[in-house]
């Protein structure tokens, strides 16, 4: 097997090349290491596996092991909640929604039911059928594949795909292009304080996946997000999921602290801030 290549690159935030490392991982046989960025802090992988090796990782295994009709089933607990905050926050009535990393389509199924017009891309084939056959109207491929006019959504959602990609700096203008000029984008991310990021606790408790190539904390998903064109930023909780490969002691001290976090967030102690997930509402600018 041809074995992989890594890549160095510079911090997509402010363009320096300085860092500090963090943790070392391997990705299919090539040497790779979180570093943090010394001027922005901004935490990514560098060196990172290349682009060629990341996206056959994607395109062919990222839902091969997945039970399909569970993918979703799991989920509808998080999506109803999720679709419920956009509503109540953007107030848009009825609207055009993207959902940029649709997977299976739950989600879309959830928005379509309630009479907005919505579409949604992902680079997996199996998933990307998989919601095709719901009916839904899906693309395979990246949102730079694509060729949506500007100002077409009225919200764009992405959820756990953006510290996935090469550039979410890029993709985040592209979004925000997308937009109507008062439309809403809605991420969802997993958040992760500088403590956790050791071996054992990151990749044990927030599910390392060699596909990760960023790792948010609000400061920095913040900054990103205020230079790609978005303001009226809003963090919001969203409540953990049980996990099967957990085991029940590891499952409470999740809950554990997704309530310490809640409540030390309603005490607007965002220092102490540490949800492994966030949902953030952002308005074009
Ligand atoms: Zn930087």
């Amino acid at each position: 097997m041809h074995k992989a290549t890594s890549v160095e690159i510079k911090c997509i935030l402010c363009n320096q090349k300085k860092f500090k490392p963090l943790f070392k991982y391997n990705f299919a046989g090539c040497f790779c290491q979180f570093v943090e960025c010394s001027n922005c802090s901004l935490i990514f992988a560098n060196p990172r596996p290349d682009q060629e090796k990341l996206e056959i990782f994607y395109r062919n295994s990222y839902y091969d092991s997945a039970d399909i009709g569970k993918w979703d089933e799991l989920r509808l607990k998080g999506f109803k909640e999720r679709w419920g905050l956009i509503k109540r926050i953007t107030k848009i009535k009825k609207g055009n929604l993207l959902d940029v990393g649709c997977g299976f389509g739950g989600f879309l199924e959830l928005v379509k039911n309630d009479g907005w017009n919505c579409e949604g891309n992902d680079l997996s084939e199996i998933a990307c059928n998989f919601a095709r056959k719901n009916g839904l109207r899906i693309h395979q491929g990246g949102l730079s594949d694509i060729n949506y006019k500007p100002n077409s959504f009225d919200v764009v959602c992405s959820w756990d795909t953006i510290y996935f990609l090469p550039n979410p700096y890029e993709e985040l203008l592209l979004i925000n292009k997308i937009l109507r000029s008062d439309g809403w984008l809605a991420l969802r991310i997993k958040v992760v304080p500088r403590i956790f990021l050791t071996n054992f606790l990151f990749k044990r408790l927030f599910k390392f996946n060699p596909g990760w190539l960023y790792i948010f904390n609000l400061k920095t998903i913040e900054d990103i997000l205020k230079k790609t064109g978005y303001n009226n930023i809003r963090f919001f909780y969203t409540s953990p999921s049980k996990r099967s490969d957990l085991s029940l002691f590891e499952n409470s001290l999740r809950a554990f602290v997704y309530y310490i976090s809640k409540l030390l967030f309603f005490l607007k102690i965002r220092i102490l801030f540490f949800s492994p997930t966030v949902l953030i509402l952002a308005e074009k600018k």
